[in-house]
């Protein structure tokens, strides 16, 4: 018998494990708005980013019914061919309206719109400057393009500028690209500075507003309009699959950009359109977010809350605004640990290790949303305070 060519995984693997990195799956069943349900037991459900509790709201779920039933479910083409239905264009003109630009191009994933964005914006010859916390999908857009990769210390305009600065006249093209609230620390990048950055040096800014749109931001626009620099950003980057509750990615800017992405962005192009259902659902969430406001105010009142008490209790909280507060571990294991006993007393915090964040930086990560109440915070917050 011959050995089997991946019985290298093996051996990579007790390594991966004996450095406590190793994760599953874990199949949750269904349960009500800021619930979960794991291994038969019924937690409150800190690890979602369903900021506005909209994923689970009857009236998105009906319009994803109707859709389906209308269109079908599966799009059964790329958007080029005829995987783009009224559904995608009512819900990219109404995005175009709320983000306050020329138009809209949707993507399978938000992971997919960086990826395919960054790999159509930049080549060889250009260089991209990207925050060292960026997320994965900004970084592997960047390897995709084959562009020189600088990357600068988290936040740090500065560095930034005296990297622009040296690189002047080396490279036909440069882009800016930074989240707008970072995924695992949920403080904002300085984007009145960044944006002053690359008119200085006539590079391209490209905000990922995952974790911005819904949240952050006069009427939930995001983090650029909340430093009130939305129309200086020049390619701003989201995601249907958080506070719109759905599943997809989008790209807003001047419909020269979104006629380039059409054309150029190989992820948009050469994949299978969203399902129209997916499409008609985040548009009905994006038309209950503007209309119900009390829910982002609800998810930013929890987060204060939250942080000011953990605060309090000479808890580590970093510079974390909005729906994501951070409680920093440092070791992996002291993390996973500190997660079970959360979830012992009923409370469901997950534990992010590298190399989703940096070494020795392992954090629990509380995810607040409008379904939770003052009640379930004051009681997480205590425990935390306690020393779970
Ligand atoms: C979640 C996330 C993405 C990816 O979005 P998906 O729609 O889940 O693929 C991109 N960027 C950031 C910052 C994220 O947190």
């Amino acid at each position: 018998m011959p050995d089997d060519p991946l019985s290298w995984i093996d051996e990579e693997s007790a390594h991966w494990s004996s450095r406590g990195l190793a994760r599953r799956l874990r199949a949750r069943g269904g349960a009500g708005p800021g619930l979960i349900v794991v291994g038969g037991q019924t937690l409150v459900h800190f690890g979602s980013n369903d900021y506005l509790a909209l994923a689970g709201d009857p009236r998105v779920v009906e319009a994803a019914r109707s859709a389906a039933a209308f269109y079908g479910w599966g799009a059964g083409a790329s958007p080029l061919i005829a995987g783009w239905t009224e559904a995608h264009q009512a819900l990219a003109d109404d995005l175009a309206r709320f983000e306050r630009t020329d138009a809209v191009a949707l993507f399978p994933t938000g992971f997919a719109a960086n990826l395919g964005t960054i790999a159509a914006l930049v080549g060889k010859e250009d260089a991209i400057y990207s925050d060292r916390l960026n997320h994965a999908c900004l970084i592997d857009g960047a390897r995709l393009s084959r562009a020189t990769l600088r990357v600068y210390p988290h936040n740090d305009a500065d560095r930034l500028d005296a990297l622009l600065a040296r690189d002047q006249g080396r490279f036909r093209r440069s882009l800016i690209a930074t989240d707008g609230v970072f995924s695992m620390d949920g403080d904002l990048a300085p984007l009145g500075p960044l944006a002053d950055l690359a008119e200085r040096f006539g590079a391209m800014l490209l905000v990922d507003e995952a974790h911005g749109t819904g949240v952050f931001g006069p009427d939930g626009r995001g983090a650029a309009a909340a430093c009130g620099v939305a129309e200086r950003v020049a390619v701003r980057v989201g995601t249907l699959s958080k506070s719109l509750g759905s599943v997809g990615g989008f790209v807003a800017g001047s419909q020269r950009l979104i006629d380039w992405l059409v054309n150029h962005a190989r992820t948009l192009i050469y994949s299978t359109g969203l399902p129209a259902a997916a499409a008609a659902a985040a548009r009905e969430a994006l038309a209950i977010a503007r209309a119900e406001p009390w829910r982002r105010e609800q998810v930013v009142h929890l987060g204060d809350r939250l942080r000011a008490h953990l605060k309090g209790a000479g808890i580590e909280v970093g510079g974390s605004t909005g729906a994501i507060v951070p409680v920093l571990i440092g070791a992996s294991d002291d993390a996973v640990s500190a997660s079970e006993r959360l979830r012992a007393a009923g409370f469901f915090v997950p534990a992010i290790r590298p190399p989703t964040v940096p070494d020795g930086t392992a954090r629990l990560r509380i995810s607040l949303t409008a379904a939770h109440t003052d009640e379930q915070v004051e009681r997480v917050g205590r425990l935390l305070a306690e020393g779970y």
